[in-house]
């Protein structure tokens, strides 16, 4: 039995709670040209270019910056391209926008990386590749299909691995070959929260926690919001909680489907054993359904280990043993290895398988990356606040889009385990 800590191994290694990011809410003005709520990516992004934009803003976030997914996740980074791929897209969209979607999963990328090299945040980013094995022998063609369709269409960089050069990529014979997207990468998540929070905050934001929004109310001129105990006004608000929005938003709410995600970290082990599973130190997928990702820690002494849960609730006690058990399958050589750190976080899913982005009444949102957010949600919150400061910049390929709920859907995800036990049986059975 691990004997971990249930807390994400970033905070511990950046240590994001000791870093005064945040003002108290009893400091909080009255009044703001810009209320952003949520101190992810996305509410911390879009802070930075209100703030560079001249605007007065004032982040507020629930319970600590990088609180939610920002300070929880793989730290994987890539494209993330639409779920729905090239065929779905166009057939939802039509070619030139399922392009134009499809290109601008690849800018989201690159504005990452320059957001990161620009601003000088120290967050451990190596981007050298990432590499995807086929859980199967067929899967190995449709991985390849699928890699030249997307280069031929937006120009995406991959190589071909085959099984007979895998240990090249990986020490583990579980695959079946796969391919590298060479731009892809890892970072520290926390670590990019903490750059992303002082950058916003030497800019002029003005960054407030713990400070919930529990109300807003639209005025003749801007809005009325409730925070903690203090009522304040701001000329325009940003919705940036993502898979943490709360039933007080309510649009929001029943909009945006929370599915869990969790991860483990290993105790550090010699640095010749991560050296031999990750000869190059890249980062991980496969070609199940049930998502998985994983990478080595950014010291290179430990391998972090994620996919997605089957319990709605938090149950470290159970995905520990379950991501265990799947990490020992690729890796059989980290059998006996003890766990430190296990945590989980809620991704936000949403009907079209899209990120939004735009207005309701008035309040703006970005939000709904489908669990995969770090470049996206960097790239979405700087590209809502250009349109907040009234930008042709801010233009996006997502602009427009419907933001669907069902009918049926109040905000509780009770469907979600069955969901997932399909996706489970359906990779087993290699469909
Ligand atoms: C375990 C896990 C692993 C992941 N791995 C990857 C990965 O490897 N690569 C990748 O690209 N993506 C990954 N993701 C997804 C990615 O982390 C997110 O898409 C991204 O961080 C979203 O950022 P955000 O700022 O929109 O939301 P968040 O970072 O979730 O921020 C939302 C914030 O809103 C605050 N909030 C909520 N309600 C209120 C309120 N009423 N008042 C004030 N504040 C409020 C919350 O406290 C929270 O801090 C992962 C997510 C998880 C959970």
């Amino acid at each position: 039995m691990d004997n971990y800590k249930h807390r994400p191994f970033w905070w511990d290694e950046a240590g994001l709670e000791a870093r005064e990011l945040a003002e108290g809410a009893a400091d909080l003005p009255d009044k703001a040209d810009i209320l952003v709520v949520g101190a992810g990516y996305t509410g911390l992004s879009a802070a930075l270019t209100l703030a560079r934009g001249g605007r007065e803003v004032v982040v507020v976030d629930a319970d600590m910056p990088g609180y939610g997914c920002s300070g929880r996740n793989g730290g994987l980074i890539g494209p993330s391209f639409h779920k729905l791929g090239l065929s779905g897209l166009t057939a939802a969209y039509g070619s030139e926008r399922a392009n134009a979607i499809l290109r601008e999963s690849m800018d989201s990328l690159d504005f990452l990386k320059n957001l990161i090299k620009t601003e000088g945040i120290d967050c451990g980013l190596k981007a050298d590749g990432r590499f995807r094995g086929a859980v199967r022998p067929r899967a190995y063609d449709t991985l390849l299909r699928e890699a030249e369709s997307l280069h031929k269409s937006v120009g995406l960089r991959f190589e071909p691995v085959p099984k007979s050069e895998q240990h090249r990529q990986i020490g583990s014979d579980y695959y079946h070959g796969g391919i590298v997207l060479p731009d892809d990468g890892h970072l520290q998540p926390a670590a990019l929260v903490i750059g992303l929070c002082e950058r916003a905050r030497q800019s002029g934001a003005r960054v407030f926690a713990p400070a919930r929004v529990t109300g807003l109310q639209r005025e003749s001129h801007g809005f009325s919001v409730q925070i903690s105990d203090r009522l304040i006004h701001a000329d325009q608000v940003l919705i940036a909680t993502n898979g943490y929005t709360g039933a007080e938003l309510s649009y929001f709410h029943k909009r945006v489907i929370p599915i869990r995600s969790a991860i483990i970290a290993t105790e550090e082990l010699d640095p010749q054993i991560i050296t031999e599973l990750s000869p190059k130190g890249l980062g991980y997928g496969d070609s199940d359904r049930l998502v998985i990702y994983y990478r080595p820690s950014p010291d290179g002494k430990r391998m972090i280990f994620g996919g997605r849960v089957f319990d709605r609730a938090d149950r470290p006690d159970k995905y520990s043993t379950d991501l265990k058990r799947l990490m020992t399958r690729i890796f059989p050589q980290l059998s006996g290895v003890g766990i430190t750190h296990a945590w989980s976080g809620t991704v936000a899913y949403t009907f079209d398988h899209a990120p939004h982005l735009g207005e309701h009444d008035g309040i703006h949102y970005a939000m709904g990356y489908c669990g995969s957010g770090v470049g996206r949600a960097n790239y979405f919150g700087h590209k809502i606040a250009l349109k907040l400061l009234g930008s042709r910049d801010g233009k996006t390929a997502l602009d427009g889009l419907d933001f669907k709920t069902h009918p049926l859907y109040t905000g509780s995800t009770w469907f979600m385990p069955a969901i997932l036990r399909w996706h489970a049986i359906a990779d087993r059975m290699g469909l």
